[in-house]
Parts: C-alpha cells; structure tokens; sequence
C-alpha cells in the first residue's frame, strides 16, 4: 500500500516522462553477428583487404606523377560482388569537380590553418589509362573522386582478385592541405594513388564522394611501394626502407644504426650537408623500394635538401626531415619521441618499427607511419602539430574508423589525447595548466544556441568543423574522464576500446557500448547529450532553507536545460571554511529539481556549483548563493 502510494506520488510530481527523461535508453543500431551488443567485435566479424604493389615514377620537369599498381583484393563477406568501387581522391581538382564548381571559402581552423578544398584554383585530375581485373581488360566508370568497376567474374565469398592499373596526374602545388609541392624542389605526397573503397557490414560499399572535409575510410593490407625519383633526391616515406643498399650512403647508413640505439637526436644528414646536397646537380633517376605491413594507406616526401635526423624509443625508429631554414624544427625529433612515448602508454604501443615526420608546405596531415607537419615559431605549436599528427597513428591509423562520416572519432579522439600529451611535455609551465581551458572558450565562441549541430553531423554538412570535429569531443572526453567516469576507470575503458578495435572498423555504436561495458556505467543520458544532441548545461542553486532547529540545511538545486551532469558544490561557513560535495548524475533520475540536505550545526553562508569551472554552463549567473567567495 505504501509502495503504491509513492508510485501515485511520483507519477504525478516527476516533470519528465519516460519518452522525455534524459536517462531514456539510446536507440542504437541492433547488434548482430558483426558488432556484438557488448561493442566488441562479433563472433562473425568480418572485412576486406587490399594488399598493394605499386611503382611510381616522380617526372620532376612536368610535375607529374604516373604509376603502375597492382592490388589483390580479398572479399571476406557472405556476399557476391558484381562490381567494386575505388577512391580517386585527386579527381578532386579534376575539371568539373563538386569542389572546384562550387569554389566555397576555405576551412579556417584555430591558429591560422586553411584548409582549400579547391586546391587555390588548380585544375588537374587523375587519368587511368589501364584497368585489368582477373588479367581481363575492363573500362571503370568514373563518378567524381569514385570509380566503379564492373568486374568480368563476380567476386565470391572468400576469393580474392587482382586488379592491375596505369595512371597518371599533374601533382599540385597546393593540394588541398594534404599534398603538394614547393615547385619541382620538394614534394609531399599523400591521397596520390587510387585505393579500395570499403566494403563493410554496415553500409556496403563506402561511396560518399571525396569533397575535401570529410578523410579518409580504408582497408588494411601489405604495400610494397617502389618510388623513382631524381637520384639526388631523398625520400621519407611510409613503411621501412628495402634497399638501403642502393639508396642511402654508407656514412647515413653507419649513423642510422648508431641513431637506433640512441634516444636523442643523431643527425643522418646535416644542416651542412643538406644545404650542399640542395645546389649539388645528380644526373640520373633512383628508386627506393618501401614496405609495410597491416596499413591502411601510404604516403611519401622527396627532395633534395632535406636535414634528417633520427634517434629511437623501445626499438622504434623516430625520423625527422626538415629543410635547413625550418630550425624550429632542431628540437622537433625530441618532442615526436616524446609524444611517441606518451601514446604507447596510454594508448598501447606503437605497433610499427618507424614513425617519421616531414617539415613542409602541409599544415599538418597525418598518414599511416608518416606525418606531414610545417614549422612553427612558438615551440608550444611546434609541439602541438607533431603530437597531434602522431596521435592520429592511433586514431585512425589503428582504431581504422569511418573518417567520411564520423571525424569526431578519429579527429576528437585524438585531440583529447593530445592535451594529455602537451600538459606532460610543458608539464610545470603555465601553458600546461591553462590549455585545456581552450575547450571552454570554445564552447562560449563556437556552440552558438541555434547554429550549433550535432556531433555526429557528417563532416561536409559541418559549418564548425574544428569545434564539432576537433574541441567538443575533447571537451566531451575530458568531462567524461574527470566528473563522470574516474581517470583510471576511463583510462581503462579507452584502452579496451583501441585494443577491440585495432586494425578494424568501429562505428560509434560500437564505441558507446565499449565504454559502457567496459566501465559497468550506463551512459545513454551522455551520448545523447554530446554526440547526438546540441543539449546545452545550465545548473542552478534556486533557494537554499534551512529547518527551524537549524540542525539541517536544504540546497534546492535545478537543472535548466537538456543536459544532465553531476553536480560540484562548494559550500562555505559562516567559519569561513569550505567544503566540496559531488553529486553524481542519478540525482537527476526523478526530475530536474533536486534538494540536497547538508546535516550540520554550522550556518552555511555561501553555495557555489561547478566552482572552478570545468563545466560549459551557459549560465553562469545562477549558480551560487550567498557569499561564494
Ligand atoms: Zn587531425
């Protein structure tokens, strides 16, 4: 009877019913042989793979670049394939492209970094002037920056097939912030060869068009990649180097094993030699042969005067590359091994025998092994740039998402990691105290009430891309990490995450349910809030009472807006000491008003909630009593 009348109580006191109550369980996509409702990988996990043979040759007097590539696709689904689909991304200049007809404004991000999608004008595209599938000669339709290829035998389950092709494109000088050149001196190559589109459990073929904000989704495979470039040119590149032999000079070669056992920086070639080797004329062609191994994409650099140096961690090889005049980067192989180190603990380690990092016209990409990063004067950007860059070895290169659709995954994930990283390399220095407060003046200048969008959005649709993509899941991860969840649970339940999903493709359901399987935490109210919803915070003291012995106060807190958080209280005496409480988030579950009861004899003067502000409370006016201070 008593139980019943609570239930009539309740019923009638509760504001929010259960289709409105911000803890309502998520609708998530149903689990299924593939992704398991624990957001592991399921017993029936599948995907591609594409293994890659290529030879390219650098023509340094047209700019252009040609190849000849085989690749041996693999078909580990139940289905049959009557045609595949493959990425051209350098249609993406070619005459007629959604980008260049539409020639938008470029992508601003935060300290000056533009991103043009329409390459600044240039006008080039890619030409495939051969395509064999299973040794039979076929003709792909080109759609944009996609290809479908009809293919002469459908592909059965659990066959493979080989495709051979011959292309060709005039490489530009600025492509689109992720490849490019400084005249015929120096090259940065990325997005340059046509790769397979994934096929996966979720969308089938992967064909959304490449229109210069949304990267990359790939398929993991083996590269062989044999580079012919002017012979004085050196090259960094992705994978390890198969002919060091005929490539590198037996002086480079002595001091690449005395940098192998070194964790500083042992310069490979000199400021001095670097600057010889610009003017000194090589008549003749070299190739240098790379491979690698359970990668998702390759990319490579070359020119003549490139400084190099070298040291290593654990086994790893850490290169960098840098013209003379980039000094900036003189400390810049220190502060790569560094956020090298950082990562592997956290994350797990870094899988690969070399990372390398090139100075130069690309404001910053990443690439599996290989990152594209310019010099900065502030050494706090410097280091910024090489960390997040080498972060994105992690996310995507290993927890291989769908960047097209889903960049706060790989991009935010990242960004979260990297304030970690930065706060333990300037670890003792303003900077790193104050960084991460970056994230709440985002809040205030970018999450505009109204204009704001959710963070799954796809990133062409994106008008904030660098807060959607980039600050807000940090601020989401960090808010998760320190008020929700607990550092070392969270730590925990992120490493779970990387390591299910190492070499594989997780949608964000898959992410969701990992945190919450792994923390025993239902955090539905949370993803909501953050992910799929622009919620915004605002708690509130509305009253503060006290009962007329004056044995108990009562705080009267709300909750004013769509999200729900815990709660930080600060509560000052009229002793003048101070106590915090925190309030976990299940005070919310009745309602959005809440009476907290403070048991005590001393008379409270002041209450203040999220005191030292860590929250993007979009009303900060309501949340004190009294005299907070
Ligand atoms: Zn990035």
């Amino acid at each position: 009877m008593l139980m019943l009348l609570t239930a009539v109580a309740l019923a009638t006191t509760q504001q929010a019913t259960s289709t409105e109550s911000p803890f309502r369980p998520l609708e998530l996509p149903p689990p299924t042989p593939e992704r398991s409702a624990s957001g592991t990988p399921g017993p029936r996990y599948w995907q591609q793979r594409a293994d890659y043979v290529i030879r390219a040759t650098l023509d340094t007097a047209a700019n252009v670049l040609s190849g000849t590539q085989r690749i041996y696709y693999i078909n580990r689904s139940d289905d049959v394939l009557p045609f595949v689909w493959l990425q051209i991304d350098q249609n993406l200049f070619a005459p007629g492209s959604v980008a260049g007809a539409l020639s938008q404004p470029p992508l601003r991000f935060a300290g000056g970094v533009v991103f043009d999608f329409s390459g600044k004008g240039f006008v080039g595209g890619m030409t495939i002037s051969r395509f064999t599938a299973g040794g039979r000669r076929v003709t792909p339709t080109i759609l944009g920056t996609m290809m479908r290829v009809e293919l002469p035998r459908a592909l059965r389950p659990d066959s493979g097939v080989t495709f051979e092709l011959d292309w060709r494109f005039p490489i530009p000088p600025y492509g689109a912030g992720r490849m490019g050149r400084i005249g015929s001196r120096f090259y940065e190559l990325g997005m340059w060869y046509p790769r397979m589109a994934v096929y996966d459990d979720v969308n089938g073929w992967n064909t959304l068009p490449f229109l210069g904000a949304g990267e990359w989704y790939l398929e993991y495979g083996d590269f062989d990649v044999s580079l012919t470039v002017p012979a004085g040119f050196v090259v960094a590149a992705t994978g390890m180097n198969a002919n060091a032999e005929a490539t590198r000079t037996r002086q480079q070669r002595a001091r690449l094993a005395r940098a192998l056992r070194s964790a500083t920086a042992v310069p490979l070639i000199t400021r001095e030699e670097a600057q010889a080797n610009a003017t000194r004329a090589v008549p003749g062609t070299k190739t240098w042969r790379f491979i690698a191994s359970g990668i998702r994409d390759f990319a490579w650099a070359a020119g003549p005067g490139l400084r190099w140096d070298a040291s290593a961690w654990d086994g790893i090889l850490v290169q960098t590359f840098y013209h003379p005049e980039a000094t900036s980067w003189e400390p810049a192989n220190g502060m790569l091994r560094h956020a090298l180190i950082h990562f592997s603990e956290k994350l797990g380690r870094y899988p690969w025998p070399q990372i390398t990092s090139v100075e130069g016209l690309v404001e910053g990409m990443e690439y599996p092994m290989i990152i594209f990063c310019p010099a900065l004067e502030k050494r706090e950007d410097q280091y910024w740039i090489l960390a997040h860059e080498l972060g994105h070895q992690w996310f995507p290169m290993q927890v291989g998402s769908d960047e097209r659709r889903y960049p706060w995954m790989d991009e935010g994930f990242n960004t979260f990691t990297n304030y970690d990283a930065a706060e333990s390399f300037f670890k003792g220095t303003p900077y790193a105290d104050t960084v991460r407060r970056d994230l709440l003046s985002a809040y205030t200048a970018a999450a505009r009430p109204g204009a704001e969008q959710p963070m799954i959005t796809q990133p062409t649709e994106v008008r904030e891309l660098y807060w959607n993509a980039y600050q807000k899941p940090a601020l989401m991860l960090t808010i998760l990490r320190d008020a929700v969840i607990g550092r070392e649970e969270f730590d925990r339940a992120f490493r779970v995450y990387v390591q299910r999903w190492r070499s594989k493709h997780p949608q964000p359901a898959d992410f969701f349910r990992t945190m919450e399987n792994a923390t025993g935490r239902d955090l539905d109210w949370f993803w909501r809030n953050w992910v799929l919803t622009t919620a915004r915070l605002d708690q509130a003291v509305d009253s503060v009472t006290t009962t007329s012995g004056r044995d108990t106060t009562f705080i009267h807190l709300s909750n004013r807006a769509q999200m729900v958080l815990p709660v930080t209280l600060e509560l000052r005496y009229d002793d003048n000491t101070t106590e915090m409480r925190q309030l976990p988030v299940e005070m919310w579950l009745l309602g959005s008003r809440f009476t907290y009861r403070v048991p005590t004899a001393k008379r409270l003067t002041g209450v203040a909630i999220d005191p030292r502000h860590a929250y993007p409370d979009v009303e900060r006016r309501n949340n004190s009593w009294g005299r907070s201070r």
